[in-house]
């Protein structure tokens, strides 16, 4: 696996070492198993894994199961799935609900203390006497309970004899603190769910904010790395590994968030796409999903070398998606085979090639990388082109196929356009073109130039193949005024994001597998859809085209 560039938190991780504060690192990827992990939890997995790997350290993978309600098996799975995907191998897999007994125990060590008690308020009278960043808060009247009903109270609370929302623990800190955080915050909430994992054991929950700092305590997290938003809860991450006497005792640090242009990043977003069927489910190929970028054709090379230039900082600026189609277009250059794909075909006929004959042409699989080898492809008296490659009426600089106009093939010969055919609407259904033997690709011919070069496929032997073409599900410019307006993220989804078009492909792609991944003569790279691919036809998602003009 690449190193890890320096960083802020390699900083630390580095001093640490070197001053003996810790003799090892083990960190942690502690995703809520309540959708799909997207780029930006790839980001937290490289960060996370990439770190302890260059110091020889550890990494676990933890579900952060403590919200019953919103979790699933199939996240996890998928979870799982993609982790291993982008390359990595967790220690130990763990679930903070392996550990909700101890979390119990230590809450009840806080309630003997006098750090914790059962309170009755109502969520909206919680919220009232929260206070503000300029105002105090106010003290529940439950505040003063005694430990022995506090204790009594939450052992009922964990039996199942209060509603849910009824009744929460809370810590003892400060109700006038400057940090809202430490303002008495929730620890345990009651609610009659069936978990996952523990199923109908438990019906109070523990809030993040306690569960969280717990987990990495339990298990030896050195370093424990989140986003930036959870800065001001530092305070109480640390407050409960102190009051809760734990013996190790792991450091919360922060980084940027991951965010791109033109997209949605984050879970609650992207499942209203699922569920609202704007897409066909998280591996869509327009999310910005792990799974979905997997399906769109990129390659785990490729989304940790953005991670790692998109780079670990404080600050989380928005990356310009161009950056990552970038890091792909690089990545399958050496490694994808050039073939050619007619999108939307248009039949021509060389009139002046022998019927019933066919050659078979030489062509490099792919000239960057030449030992990959060679193919073989047919020509003969009937080829398709792509419609938008002839015109009758042509534009200056039209290069292309027009009547009296000659173009190479790709791979093949000089065809000059002879005559036009339409049928009763006035379209065009055929070109017939003459050829020039003499022209043979490969053979050295300098008789004379033409400009432009086509692709095509030989009408005889072609296989029929479908192509996703995508763009934004959504895009920025088209959400601007979304304040402005009353409206929602889901009213700017475009609604010409995919375009299925039905061509024709090289017959030696006749054994393509999912995921196999291709370079079609100018049309850019493409992934062999894994759930739509069919013996009998292959279907391609369009990874990117080919043309950018970003810059690193
Ligand atoms: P979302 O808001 O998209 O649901 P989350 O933070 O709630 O994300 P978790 O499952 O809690 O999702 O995240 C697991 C880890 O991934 C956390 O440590 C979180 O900080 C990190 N993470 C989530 N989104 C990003 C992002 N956009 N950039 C970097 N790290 C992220
Ligand atoms: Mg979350």
């Amino acid at each position: 696996m690449e190193h890890q560039p320096s960083n802020f938190i390699r900083s630390i991780i580095k001093e640490d070492l070197e001053t003996g504060k810790r003799d090892q690192v083990i960190t942690r990827f502690p995703p809520e198993p309540n959708g799909y992990l997207h780029i930006g939890h790839a980001k937290s997995i490289v960060i996370n894994f990439g770190l302890a790997d260059d110091f020889n350290g550890k990494t676990n993978l933890r579900f952060d199961d403590t919200n019953p309600l919103k979790e699933d098996q199939e996240y996890v799975d998928s979870i799982k799935e993609d982790v291993q995907w982008l390359g990595y191998e967790w220690d130990e897999l763990r679930y903070a609900s392996d550990y909700f007994e101890e979390m119990y125990e230590r809450a009840v060590l806080l309630i003997k203390k006098g750090k914790a008690y059962v309170d009755d308020l109502t969520p909206e009278e919680m919220r009232e006497y929260r206070g503000t960043l300029t105002e105090p808060g106010k003290e529940s009247p439950y505040r003063s309970r005694s430990v022995e009903e506090n204790l009594d109270l939450f052992d009922r609370m964990r039996k199942g004899e209060f509603e849910n929302g009824s009744k929460v623990l809370r810590a003892k800190i400060d109700m006038a603190s400057p940090n809202l955080n430490l303002r008495d915050p929730a620890l345990y909430r009651v609610s009659h769910a069936t978990h996952h994992n523990t199923g109908d054991k438990w019906c109070i929950y523990p809030m993040y904010d306690y569960a969280h700092p717990l987990e990495d305590a339990i298990e030896g997290i050195t370093h424990s790395l989140c986003t930036t938003e959870f800065e001001d809860h530092r305070p109480l991450y640390n407050w409960v590994v102190e009051e809760c006497e734990m013996e190790h005792q792991p450091q919360q640090i922060e980084f940027g968030r991951l965010n791109i242009t033109n997209t949605v990043m984050s879970k609650r977003k992207l499942k209203q796409l699922v569920d609202e069927s704007y897409v066909d489910g998280w591996d869509d190929p327009r999310l910005p999903t792990v799974s979905g970028l997997r399906r769109k054709g990129y390659t785990p090379e490729a989304i940790r070398a953005f991670v790692q230039e998109a780079g670990v900082s404080k600050g989380s600026g928005v990356v310009d998606e161009a950056m990552l189609e970038h890091f792909v277009r690089e990545d399958l250059k050496m490694k994808a085979p050039r073939t050619m794909g007619v999108l939307k075909p248009l039949k021509v006929v060389i009139t002046n090639y022998p019927e019933g004959e066919t050659e078979w042409l030489d062509a490099e699989i792919n000239p960057e990388n030449p030992e990959m080898g060679m193919r073989q492809i047919p020509f003969s008296r009937e080829i398709y082109i792509e419609q938008e490659d002839f015109m009758e009426n042509p534009p200056k600089k039209y290069f292309r196929l027009f009547p009296g106009n000659e173009v190479r093939l790709k791979h093949a010969y000089f065809i000059k356009c002879e005559e036009v055919i339409k049928n009763e609407e006035g379209e065009v259904v055929e070109i017939r073109c003459t050829y020039d033997p003499e022209t043979k690709s490969g053979s050295g011919f300098t008789g004379r130039k033409v400009k432009g070069t086509l692709h095509w496929v030989d009408a005889t032997h072609a296989l029929p193949a479908e192509f996703r073409l995508y763009e934004p599900l959504i895009r920025d410019e088209d959400q601007k005024a979304e304040e402005a307006e009353d409206k929602t993220f889901l009213d700017y989804v475009n609604k010409n994001s995919l375009e299925v078009v039905q061509g024709f492909i090289e017959p030696n792609m006749k054994d393509v597998q999912s995921h196999d991944k291709f370079q079609f003569f100018r049309h850019g790279y493409f992934n062999v859809d894994p759930k739509h691919t069919t013996a009998e036809k292959a279907v391609f998602n369009r990874t990117v085209s080919l043309k950018s003009s970003f810059k690193l």
